[in-house]
């Protein structure tokens, strides 16, 4: 259908019923600029850095025209949100492009902060420069640090003010406006499946499931029930796979709410997350789930079955038979209790396998806990460990690590000094030489990650228009596991003044 020519018509928020989703138009920004691009990202679909400079590529990155032949549409979807059913949610304020087939490979180009949809409920649809410098740097970074995410383009200024309460102040006031391009295979989530099993829309729910199937899973051959089982069991693979690389990184999402997970089992919607900095199973970046820290560091391995769960119900319709979903939600713990033990394995260098490793990282879990230990630097120097290191001077290797040395009392040091030379006898038995563990472990325990600080530097020089930081971190953060020793200053720890400091994602 022809689309109307005023956006307003059809942007209005409403319960769009038996649809999977809305044609929309972007809203027109008064005067969008073009802040920074991920050229990798534009290569991906044959946009070479000359196109980049263009007029069509600031016009169709901002909103500002809809490319000829393409139809922008917002997704329905529903979800649970902090544990509670929230009904119909849907993209608010993100509008998908388009997709582009490049190299065999289709990607869909989606706008976040273009404007209103039926889906923004009582929102503006609009995005901040704060939140959108956060997902876009934290997507690559994430992406560089190999843990599946979704990509991101490009960050522009709309030129417009939007209106947001200031975090701590709770004083509403304007920020400039800002326009991410998000890419991934597809930007359909566990909630798009809730939508319509909750309303009981069967038929709309399963044209959404095949052609989500024929679409995006093409290696699922099977037919009827044996089908939508082998969908369920790929969603739950490969989120298992990317929460055991967010624990790896310590990455903690903030809001696994079943609307923010993808089906593609990668990171989606870089809200309030955050990074550990001390070692702190229980510290979640979000301030609204500060009480119960539902979403909190540790707890995102059972957040995401939880998530499964509520995918399983939904799917539950087309399947009719609850055993074989119940069997592929059991194997879930299995299954992450094992990965995880080999994930940490690699983190600590080990490439033959004990059975004692288990104890060995369980007791390294609760030191890590016992004073405030910044996990990436710890994980980072404790590769430089040598095989003939006294437990003395490993310590030393890894005391950078401690945010106050002095509460180091001499029971937390014997202990200390009790592990690493476990540790030591431990690499003993490897029959790797040190440099070879040296290289395996950088290779896994990244040396830059994006710290909560940094984002926030990069944040408020990018408010007064000086975005030479905003360049910096992107470039380092593409290479988190090299040295690069001319950016040491990055591998340190959060400043005091940074404590307990979080982004916002709206
Ligand atoms: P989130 O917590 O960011 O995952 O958002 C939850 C829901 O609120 C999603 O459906 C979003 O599209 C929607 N939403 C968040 N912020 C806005 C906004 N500024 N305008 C419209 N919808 C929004
Ligand atoms: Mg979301
Ligand atoms: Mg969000």
């Amino acid at each position: 259908t022809e689309l109307p020519a005023d956006s307003s018509e059809i942007n209005i928020p409403r319960q769009v019923e038996q649809a999977c989703f809305s044609y929309v138009q972007p809203k027109q920004p008064s005067n969008p600029s073009l802040i920074h691009t991920a050229v990798e990202v534009a290569n991906l679909f044959g946009i070479s850095q000359e196109d980049i400079l263009s007029a069509d590529f600031l016009n169709t990155f901002s909103g500002n025209t809809v490319y000829p032949g393409t139809k922008p549409y917002a997704l329905a979807y529903a979800g649970h949100q902090f544990g509670n059913w929230a009904g119909q949610l849907g993209d608010g304020r993100a509008i998908n492009l388009t997709e582009v087939v490049y190299n065999d490979k289709s990607c869909t180009l989606q706008l976040k902060g273009a404007g209103p949809t039926p889906y923004s409920r009582t929102a503006d649809g609009f995005a901040v420069l704060r939140s959108s410098i956060r997902e876009h740097l934290c997507a690559e970074a994430m992406h560089y640090l190999g843990v599946p995410t979704t990509r991101s383009l490009s960050l522009m200024l709309s030129g417009d003010q939007v209106l947001r309460d200031i975090l701590y102040s709770g004083n509403p006031a304007y920020e400039k406006g800002a326009i991410v391009c998000r890419v991934a295979a597809s930007f359909i989530r566990f909630g798009n499946f809730e939508l319509f099993a909750s309303r009981n829309d069967l038929a709309t729910l399963q044209s959404l499931t095949d052609y989500t199937i024929k679409h995006h899973f093409p290696e699922i051959k099977s037919e009827g029930v044996e089908k939508y089982l082998d969908f369920f069991q790929a969603v739950s693979q490969t989120t298992l796979d990317m929460i055991v690389h967010w624990q790896r990184v310590g990455f903690v999402h903030g809001v696994m709410n079943t609307d923010n997970m993808s089906i593609h089992g990668i990171t989606i919607d870089y809200g309030p997350y955050g990074w550990l900095e001390d070692y702190n199973p229980n510290w979640t970046p979000n301030t609204t789930d500060r009480q119960h820290k539902r979403y909190r560091f540790g707890n995102q391995p059972e957040m995401a079955l939880w998530n499964l769960y509520q995918l399983a119900n939904a799917l539950y319709p087309l399947i009719n038979d609850a055993k074989p979903l119940e069997a592929v939600l059991n194997t879930f713990s299995t299954d992450y209790q094992k990965e995880y033990l080999n994930m940490m394995r690699n983190k600590l260098g080990f490439k033959i396998m004990k059975d004692e490793d288990a104890i060995l990282i369980e007791s390294l879990i609760e030191l890590l806990q016992l004073v405030e230990t910044d996990m990436t630097i710890f994980f980072r120097n404790l590769g430089s460990i040598q095989k003939e290191d006294s437990a003395e001077i490993a310590f030393d290797k890894i005391a950078a690590a401690f945010y106050d040395e002095k509460a180091l009392n001499e029971s937390i040091l014997d202990n200390w000094h009790a592990w690493l030379g476990y540790y030591r006898d431990r690499i003993n038995q490897e029959t790797v030489s040190d440099a070879e563990r040296k290289e395996h472990m950088n290779a896994v325990n990244p040396k830059y990650v994006l710290r909560n600080y940094m984002a926030q530097l990069c944040i408020d020089d990018a408010d007064k228009g000086d975005y030479s930081l905003l360049n910096e971190l992107f470039e380092l953060l593409k290479k988190p596991y090299e040295e690069q020793p001319e950016n040491q200053k990055w591998f340190a720890k959060r400043p005091d003044w940074a404590r307990d400091k979080v982004g916002c994602s709206m």
